[in-house]
């Protein structure tokens, strides 16, 4: 994240900031704080949030997918060594997926990500699926008289969307609506779809470049008040 930051002004930066709607015909933004005037918008949250703040609600049904509970799990001693991520396609344990970021990043103590798919919009009792998911650790020897030093829990929502030809259709279309206003709906969830963090570098590199060369030829436009 630094690195990628390296360029960037920090003032550039607002965190935490959520938009909340989109004045499609005056090119503004608003936020949970205050109006930006815009000439292009480059938005990377998920399609259907974009749609409904731009007051063109998705059609019902058309975007589905799942959530991911992931828990970090940090332990006082290493474990396994000889494995970067390990998928469990088994019904009787909760997660389906584990990755050990020690062994990624060389530490001397275990430290895992265990994922759990999860149904979208699903209330999770965390604290009481930490314990299900420590014990299920401990019937595959992953977890074997390791002591929990720390640990964080995150659910993605949406995390694997459900492709359909209908949905496949949909997007597209919408998304050449949208970017006739100037608004370009990017990444895994701006495109719906299915890829990983290199295929966005990619398009989002791509974009800046044909942004970069349309801007240079638009004239000044007087920017709207707010
Ligand atoms: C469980 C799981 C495991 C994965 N593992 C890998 C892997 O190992 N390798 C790999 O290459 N890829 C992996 N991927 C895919 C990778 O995570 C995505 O391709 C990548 O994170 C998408 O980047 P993004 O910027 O498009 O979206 P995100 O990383 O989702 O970023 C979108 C941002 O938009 C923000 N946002 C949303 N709504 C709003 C709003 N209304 N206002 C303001 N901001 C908003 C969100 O907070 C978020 O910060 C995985 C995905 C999942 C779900």
């Amino acid at each position: 994240m630094r690195a990628l930051l390296h360029d960037l002004d920090p003032a550039t930066l607002s965190l935490g900031e959520p938009l909340v709607q989109v004045d499609v015909a005056r090119r503004v933004a608003v936020t949970a704080r205050r109006r930006i005037a815009y000439t292009h918008l480059v938005s990377s949250a998920p399609l259907p949030t974009l749609l409904t703040a731009c007051g063109q609600p998705p059609s019902p049904g058309m975007f589905a997918s799942n959530a991911v509970a992931v828990y970090n799990l940090g332990f006082d001693r290493k474990g396994r060594r000889d494995v970067h991520w390990m998928y469990f396609p088994d019904p009787a344990r909760c997660f389906y997926r584990v990755g050990w970021y020690d062994n990624l990043l060389g530490g001397d103590r275990q430290s895992l990500y265990v994922e759990l798919g999860r149904p979208s919009g699903e209330h999770l009792d965390v604290d009481q699926m930490l314990g299900r998911v420590l014990a299920d650790l401990r019937a595959e020897g992953i977890v074997v008289d390791h002591q929990l030093v720390d640990w964080h829990h995150v659910t993605l929502d949406p995390a694997y969307v459900h492709l359909t030809r209908a949905s496949i259709a949909e997007v597209a279309a919408r998304r050449a609506e949208l970017a006739g206003h100037g608004i370009h709906s990017v990444g895994r969830y701006g495109g719906w779809t299915y890829c990983s963090i290199e295929d966005n570098l990619i398009e989002t590199q791509d974009l800046a470049e044909r942004l970069a060369g349309s801007l240079a030829n638009e004239p000044t436009k007087a920017q709207p008040k707010g």
